[in-house]
């Protein structure tokens, strides 16, 4: 099975990691915060606890699902990683640096892949040695439930990692689709505006944040309100893929929404955070 290193130990990455080690890859799970990483594999530990006492999985297999987990850092990862995931916060910078550093210290066959949700993987590619061994692996927030991942090949991407990268989701029991790279890839190009259009709605006072999520649930069907899943992915991270389909394809029907601005500005960043459009 695949040694797989997952760096970003939030939300997305703890739910990476998770299913890698449940399809049985060995994981590096790695944060710059402190304390972060070995906090996701503490929630992991829980998780598996309960679902051992529902008779789901046998007390030595959750034992063998956490050994699969270890927790290091970035001047300890192990060299001969087969894939790399990173779901570090959504911005090119950030992103660029560590594709960096990842770079340098990971076997020239090791593949990069990212989870962002619009950032652009030619970018990303560009800033490496090995551009044809950078591929976009855009994994769905709950990570665990949600059986979706976008394949997105850069300009340089191989055939060969794109394969890899796409059995590589089958092996984790996810369903992938192969995605065009363009901003937002398919799923936020058609989502955020929505999202963002909430937001609007919210702002010009058509409804309250309770009922414009009920008319949402209720009018079209879907399993949560616009705001409640802005909240889930993260206020931050929406204005951030906003901010890139407003740049990358200039056109003012992307504009963020004033009010999500004011909410990531005021550190309401959503359900991480304990606060977005509601409470948590
Ligand atoms: P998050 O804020 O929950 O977690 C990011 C983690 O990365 C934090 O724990 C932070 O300490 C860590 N980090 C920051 N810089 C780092 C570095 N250089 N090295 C290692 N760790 C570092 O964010 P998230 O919601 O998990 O999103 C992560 C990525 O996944 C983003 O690119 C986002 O766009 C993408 N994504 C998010 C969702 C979603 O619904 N939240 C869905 C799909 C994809």
């Amino acid at each position: 099975m695949s040694l797989v290193a997952v760096i970003g130990a939030g939300q997305m990455g703890t739910g990476i990691a998770q299913v890698a080690a449940q399809a049985g890859c060995t994981v590096q799970l790695l944060d710059t915060q402190p304390g972060v990483a070995l906090a996701g594999k503490s929630k992991l530990e829980a998780s598996v606890r309960r679902s051992i006492e529902k008779g789901k999985i046998k007390e030595h297999e959750g034992a063998a699902l956490l050994e699969r987990i270890v927790v290091t850092d970035l001047d300890h990862i192990e060299r001969e990683v087969d894939v790399a995931i990173e779901a570090i916060p959504e911005s090119f910078e950030l992103k660029r640096e560590l594709f960096v550093i990842l770079d340098e210290r990971l076997a020239g066959r090791s593949i990069l892949a990212s989870n962002t949700s619009s950032v652009s993987i030619t970018a990303l590619a560009a800033a490496t040695y090995r551009p044809d061994r950078v591929v976009g692996m855009h994994f769905m927030n709950p990570v665990p439930a949600m059986e979706l991942v976008e394949v997105i090949r850069g300009l340089p991407t191989s055939d060969s990692t794109f394969r890899h990268v796409f059995e590589l989701a089958r092996r984790l029991g996810k369903q992938p689709v192969e995605v065009r790279e363009s901003p937002g890839f398919l799923v936020n190009r058609i989502l955020i505006p929505m999202l963002n259009e909430a937001i609007f709605a919210l702002e010009g006072g058509l409804a309250s944040a309770a009922d414009i999520d009920l008319a949402m649930k209720l009018g079209t069907h879907q399993p949560m309100g616009p705001l409640a899943l802005a909240d889930l992915i993260g206020l931050d991270t929406v204005l951030s893929i906003c901010e890139t389909l407003h740049v990358e394809l200039g056109d003012d029907k992307y504009r963020p929404a004033p009010l999500l601005r004011r909410y990531v500005a005021a550190g309401w960043h959503g359900r991480k955070a304990g606060r977005g459009f509601f409470a948590y």
